[in-house]
């Protein structure tokens, strides 16, 4: 591997609920391959959405981190503390009229979420509480490249017309967040489960619009449980025991298809030292969705 000692990767957890094998795959995917390039792997805390959050989880996933030996560099950037910045990446885009605001119920909107312009013509009626939302031209396509999943594509001015930056009820939304932090924290290498792929195209858009870079992506395919369902908190995933943290590291090594350390090596940091040596994204695998329980 290339060193590359500019490389600023990531993981951004939601407080959503404490790391299970799912979140520690993405997080050991982004701390390897930041640290096989010789780069910095940065914090974010994404407690952007209260309603959504548990209380504690915060700290349940940082200490989790801890004890499987994966230490971030600098402090944690918390996305609660971060409304300034959003708002002013909000006043650039109104500034270049590209927002309005929609009151459409959940009904009014079309499947794909958008309000398809119906609030355009009517913005001095439109009533309050309202959503702030972006337009994007129709003509708009997005294509990028990602390092696992390969070429990717959407006609995103006919796929999602419009879509949210700021809720009704006042919170920003993830596309915009993401979006303004991965600059700020001056990440180039985004590493991190394929089931946000469907947003990529939206962020890079935001990102085109704001100015800003866009980073390479690596989506990694995504744990499906038994009956096919994505392996998160809301199908039950057991929450990650620090007590086994380096075979919990095996596991999630195990997923990504690499090679496995001699089981001499008893510690946290020899496994993932150990598997920093020998990180091969090459070798982690294509498909979408791993219809496996875990090994
Ligand atoms: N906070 C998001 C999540 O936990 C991840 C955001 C990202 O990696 O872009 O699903």
């Amino acid at each position: 591997m290339q060193p590359d000692p500019q490389y600023r990767g990531r993981f951004a957890p939601s407080p959503t609920g404490p790391l299970h094998l799912g979140s520690l795959i993405a997080a050991l995917a982004s701390y390897l391959d930041a640290r096989a390039h010789g780069g910095q792997w940065l914090l974010r805390m994404e407690d952007l959405d209260p309603p959504r959050e548990e209380p504690g989880a915060a700290k349940a996933i940082l200490d989790s981190l801890q004890d499987h030996g994966l230490h971030w560099d600098g402090p944690v950037l918390w996305q609660s503390h971060r409304a300034q910045a959003y708002q002013q990446a909000l006043d650039t885009l109104s500034a270049q009229g590209v927002l309005f605001r929609c009151d459409c119920t959940r009904a009014m909107l079309g499947p794909d979420g958008a309000c398809a312009g119906r609030c355009l013509g009517r913005q001095a009626d439109v009533t309050t509480p309202c959503a702030l939302r972006v337009q994007v031209p129709r003509d708009c396509n997005i294509a990028f490249c990602d390092s696992i999943q390969g070429h990717q594509q959407q006609a995103l001015g006919h796929a999602l017309p419009d879509f949210v930056l700021r809720r009704k009820d006042g919170l920003v939304a993830y596309q915009l967040a993401v979006v303004v932090d991965d600059a700020f924290q001056g990440i180039d290498h985004i590493v991190r489960g394929s089931d946000l792929l469907s947003s990529t195209c939206r962020q890079i858009f935001l990102q085109q619009r704001l100015n800003l870079p866009t980073p390479a992506y690596t989506h990694l395919p995504v744990i499906s449980d038994a009956r096919g369902q994505k392996f998160s908190k809301q199908s039950h995933a057991p929450a990650l025991e620090s007590g086994t943290a380096p075979h919990n590291l095996r596991q999630a090594l195990a997923f990504l298809g690499q090679t496995a350390a001699p089981a001499e090596l008893e510690s946290c940091r020899q496994v993932l030292d150990f598997a920093t040596t020998h990180w091969m994204p090459s070798a982690i695998p294509r498909e979408m969705w791993i219809a496996a329980a875990a090994p």
